[in-house]
């Protein structure tokens, strides 16, 4: 079967490190962005170099419209996607969750939890064998967040991290049936942009002497697990979820 991959946020950080590590496994793969397209296409570009395939799609996974049309240009380009990594989220300004106003609840949850829906409904309805697909599997990048609820930061983001799990245990268990697979990572301190937005670039030199290994994590290591739960290795689990976290 040809392998056909989406990766959401695929232009920086873990989806980066996971759109390279997939087309090494012979994945055609589609580099999902927002604004960056120059790192969408430094992303495409290394994966062409080393013989691969990939095109970079800008769609906000939070729009219906957008989504819809990544999946159809998927589609167009490569065939029926046959693997989906919702990895795409954002986190804001760490603060209380007193201070927190309606509109920054609406873009996190929205982009977080809503852009996960939205995508894994298109996967779905191109991979159900129920639905004349060639099956699938689907990995949502939760976080270590979700257990442990980011006090004094972003409670909110934390929450659409437990949402994530709840989407991964209830799709799982209503998508097994279809031939589709659906499990989840939840990395710990990973070096990515993302802690630069909630205002502490070196928010994992800070915290890597709680980890019980003392060291934060590589995109590439949060790569490796979602490139294995999706691979048929990992054939028989599914609404389950693979903590890359040091120990934490
Ligand atoms: P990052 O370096 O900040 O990269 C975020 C990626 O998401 C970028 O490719 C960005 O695109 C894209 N993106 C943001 N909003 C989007 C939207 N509405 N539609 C489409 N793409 C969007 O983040 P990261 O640290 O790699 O995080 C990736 C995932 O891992 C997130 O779900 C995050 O919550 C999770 N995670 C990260 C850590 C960590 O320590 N880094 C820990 C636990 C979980 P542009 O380049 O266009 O902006």
């Amino acid at each position: 079967m040809h392998k056909v991959i989406i990766v959401t946020g695929g232009s920086r950080g873990i989806g980066a490190a996971t759109a390279q590590l997939a087309a090494q496994r012979g994945y055609a793969v589609c580099v999902n962005y927002l604004n960056n397209a120059a790192a969408a296409n430094a992303v495409t570009k290394l994966i062409r170099q080393n013989g691969g395939e990939a095109i970079a799609v800008a769609a906000d996974v939070a729009s219906e419209v957008d989504v819809s049309r990544m999946f159809d240009l998927v589609d167009n380009a490569f065939g029926t996607v046959t693997a989906l990594v919702n990895n795409a989220g954002i986190l804001e300004r760490q603060m209380r969750v007193e201070d927190m106003d309606a509109g920054r609840l609406q873009r996190v949850l929205r982009t977080n939890v809503i852009g996960c829906f939205l995508c894994a409904r298109e996967a779905v309805r191109r991979m159900s064998t129920r639905l004349g697909g060639a099956g699938g599997a689907i990995v949502n990048v939760s976080s270590g967040a979700s257990r442990l609820g980011s006090p004094g930061e972003y409670v909110d983001y934390a929450a659409s991290k437990g949402a994530i799990d709840t989407l991964t245990i209830g799709l799982a268990k209503e998508v097994a049936s279809d031939g589709i697979r659906v499990n989840a990572v939840r990395p710990g301190f990973i070096y990515t942009d993302i802690h630069a937005d909630g205002g502490e670039p070196h928010r994992v030199d800070r915290l890597k002497e709680r980890v019980p290994m003392k060291r934060g994590g590589e995109a590439m290591e949060v790569a490796a697990a979602i490139l294995w739960l999706l691979s048929e290795e990992a054939s028989y689990s599914t609404g389950t979820f693979v903590d890359v976290t040091g120990g934490k």
